[in-house]
């Protein structure tokens, strides 16, 4: 199978308002050109400087969302590069990208991001925090809240990865619920190539994967 096939078959599959993120991390330039060429629109990069190579060749032609872990260093150049940045889980972190917003006069959308599986090595926000967290950085002027974004737990057990993306959903749900000024929760971003099926069964509308589209 190639790249354009597999992303081709992903694509016609993908329910109607599923949005699909090409996650790209280790990936050739080549492998990743074939993507868009195939009908990518959304690029998810887990590290800034694999997102600015290739934005040099690519530029607009595609929105660049950022996935992975951002330290507080690279964050004026996450904020130059990116439309949305999927990983916020503490409020430092949304300060710093506030303030690097301000100064490029850019409004960047942010998701935040759920430890669902309660792993402690992981980022994310416990379900728990994710209200207060989120009602706390609504009120920063240049970033804007529009949903939530999870992992999931490493593990192939699909009951196991459909109850944290049911936690997640319930915890989207209920933040929709309270209305908080200047959030719109509109992003609910889980899955990947081994779990899109139950993310999406669980209310998933944006869904990141690589290794299907790549691994050929
Ligand atoms: C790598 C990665 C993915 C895609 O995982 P695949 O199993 O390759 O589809 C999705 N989201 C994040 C945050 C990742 O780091």
């Amino acid at each position: 199978m190639s790249v354009t096939s597999n992303i081709q078959q992903i694509l016609h599959e993908l329910p109607v308002g599923i949005e699909l993120v090409v996650v790209i991390k280790g990936r050739t330039q080549e492998a990743i050109m074939e993507s868009i060429n195939a009908g990518a629109c959304i690029i998810g990069a887990n590290y800034i400087q694999e997102a600015e190579q290739l934005n040099r060749t690519i530029g607009n032609r595609v929105r660049w969302h950022f996935i992975g872990y951002l330290q507080k260093n690279k964050v004026k150049r996450a904020v130059s590069l990116f439309d949305m940045i999927e990983t916020i889980d503490s409020r430092e972190l949304a300060v710093e990208i506030d303030r690097r917003c301000l100064q490029s006069g850019k409004l960047m959308p942010v998701l935040v991001e759920i430890n669902s599986g309660r792993e402690s090595q992981k980022n994310g926000v416990l379900p728990e925090n994710a209200e207060e967290l989120i009602k706390n950085i609504s009120l920063l002027k240049y970033i804007k809240v529009m949903g939530l974004m999870t992992m999931g737990p490493l593990t192939l057990d699909s009951s196991e990865l459909r109850k944290c993306f049911r936690e997640t959903k319930n915890v989207f749900d209920l933040i929709q619920r309270s209305e908080i000024p200047n959030v719109e929760m509109k992003h609910l971003s889980m899955g990947m190539s081994d779990s899109y099926k139950i993310a999406i069964e669980e209310g998933a509308n944006i869904v990141r994967i690589g290794t299907k589209i790549f691994a050929t």
